[in-house]
């Protein structure tokens, strides 16, 4: 018997231009979630996320998918050394709530250049949000989020939008570059 052996490559990520990242997404169903090629690509946005340093979300736009699928993975790094690890897999994700007003929180985008050094700047967000989604078994789930699962949430489910992180800054002279960010605000 020949020994399959199972290669999991990494995305191609589209990057700012592309018009797939200004199309909304379509809603699975749940037939479409437990198909193989779906679980298939649920396991290469995963490798895909894992291996970018600054990564901490990926929604299916951003490897060239108009599916409503984002992959939430937070690890603990010397910026956040006490951030407990979170793996998860939306999919239909829907902010059904928010609670009280919007703080500008730092943030950057895997579509926009390259994982060493990319645009960041302020985007105001909510602290706090309600979800609505599925997950990989289909199953119905509502939570609420907030901390930095919050705030990388909603940019996720903006993706799935046609949002970009872009279209939210206010403070348009917040921007630079994520090197200039780190210099400034994480030593
Ligand atoms: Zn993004």
């Amino acid at each position: 018997m020949a020994v399959v052996q199972r290669i999991v490559r990494a995305l191609r990520r589209t990057q700012f231009g592309d018009p797939i990242l200004r199309q909304v997404t379509k809603r699975l169903s749940q037939v479409e979630i437990q198909s193989d090629g779906f679980q298939k690509l649920i396991g290469r946005m995963r490798y895909t996320l894992e291996n970018k340093e600054y990564g901490v979300g990926l929604a299916a736009p951003q490897v060239g998918k108009s599916l409503a699928l984002i992959l939430v993975g937070i690890k603990p790094t010397p910026s956040r050394p006490k951030h407990p690890t979170v793996n998860m897999v939306l999919i239909n994700p829907e902010v059904i709530k928010t609670y009280g007003g919007k703080e500008p929180m730092w943030e950057g985008c895997l579509s926009f250049g390259g994982t060493k050094n990319f645009p960041y700047a302020q985007v105001p967000r909510y602290k706090k949000v309600r979800l609505r989604w599925q997950d990989e078994n289909a199953t119905s789930h509502e939570r609420d989020f907030d901390g930095l699962l919050a705030h990388v949430l909603q940019h996720e489910v903006d993706h799935l939008n046609g949002v970009l992180f872009v279209d939210r800054v206010e403070d348009t002279k917040s921007y630079m570059t994520i090197a200039e960010y780190k210099k400034r605000y994480l030593r």
